[in-house]
């Protein structure tokens, strides 16, 4: 292999692309020993009612704690452990552990919330995914109704007919089901309407504009009474300020996730949180 490389083949790679594939093979050694040396961990981001201002539940978010590069983020390794087939054993690890850690803040009495956890293309049409899911639930006693699988538009749209099938055999285990970053991709509203789901999640290009641009206020606008017709629930990502918040709550969103309210924090952070019983402030903007 070597010899191959250093072949006449060799003169056609730039050194960036060189150096880039040597990083994504060193990259991809590393996955492949990060489950086992537990260098992964979920971060929980609060998901928070807008009328009542209480916590009802949390995305949990991975991260990778590198030996070398510190903290590395999804974007830099979700794609690679798609293409590698190593997403079913990241994505099996992060269910189960969202899910038990969800068990363990019910059963420390911080009331019932709900976890939400992404499925990337990959794990969504694994043969095995309803089964694996159900495995889980028992494992960690988590109540199905508590977990909430997020799914982008461009996975289900990539073969709806296929996807409406899962959704249905995931819907009988009454898991919920969100569309994330909705408004992003070209979901039909017609396919829409056939998709077993539940919530509906704004993208964060939306909201982040919607109180400067008239044409992203207007989106979310029709976003939410498109939600709320279907009835679905309306979560609004990325919210990071009071002016966004007060414009959402006016037009009935009903969830907002976002810096504005908390980062996404480590469990003990997270935790901590919850006892502290931290709420939305509901001045102004209520009645
Ligand atoms: P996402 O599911 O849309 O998650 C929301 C992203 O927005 C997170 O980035 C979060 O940290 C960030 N965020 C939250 N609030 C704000 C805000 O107020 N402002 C801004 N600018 N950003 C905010 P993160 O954690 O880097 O995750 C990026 C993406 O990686 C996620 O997008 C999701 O698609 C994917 N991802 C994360 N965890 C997992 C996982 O366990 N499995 C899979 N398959 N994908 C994951
Ligand atoms: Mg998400
Ligand atoms: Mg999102
Ligand atoms: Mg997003």
């Amino acid at each position: 292999r070597a010899k191959e490389m250093g072949g006449n083949n060799f003169q056609f790679y730039t050194a960036a692309m060189n150096a880039r594939l040597l990083e994504r093979l060193s990259i991809e050694k590393d996955l492949r020993n990060a489950i086992e040396r537990e260098e992964f961990v979920l971060h929980y981001q609060p998901q928070v009612d807008i009328r009542t201002g209480r916590i009802v539940g949390m995305e949990a978010l991975i991260r990778w704690q590198h030996p070398t590069l510190g903290m590395v983020l999804p974007h830099r390794f979700i794609g690679l452990a798609e293409e590698t087939g190593l997403i079913g054993v990241i994505g099996a690890w992060v269910l189960h552990t969202a899910c038990a850690q969800t068990k363990s803040w019910e059963r420390a009495g911080y009331g019932q919330l709900r976890v939400a956890v992404n499925l990337s293309a990959r794990q969504f049409t694994q043969k095995d995914l309803v089964q694996s899911i159900a495995n889980i639930l028992a494992e960690t006693g988590l109540a199905p109704h508590f977990l909430e699988l997020e799914l982008t538009e461009s996975l289900l749209m990539n073969d709806v007919e296929a996807a409406i099938e899962i959704l249905q055999g995931l819907r009988a285990l009454h898991v919920q089901m969100s569309i994330d970053d909705f408004g992003t991709g070209y979901s039909s509203l017609a396919y829409l309407r056939r998709f077993p789901i539940d919530v509906l999640k704004i993208d964060r290009s939306f909201v982040r504009d919607m109180t400067l641009d008239s044409d992203d206020a207007v989106i979310v606008k029709s976003v939410i009474s498109l939600a709320h017709n279907l009835k679905l629930r309306v979560v609004a990502e990325g919210v990071e300020t009071q002016e966004q918040l007060m414009h959402l709550r006016i037009l009935e969103c009903d969830v907002m996730q976002g810096y504005f309210f908390s980062n996404p924090v480590p469990a003990e952070t997270f935790g901590q949180i919850l006892r502290e019983g931290k709420c939305l402030a509901m001045e102004a903007g209520g009645s």
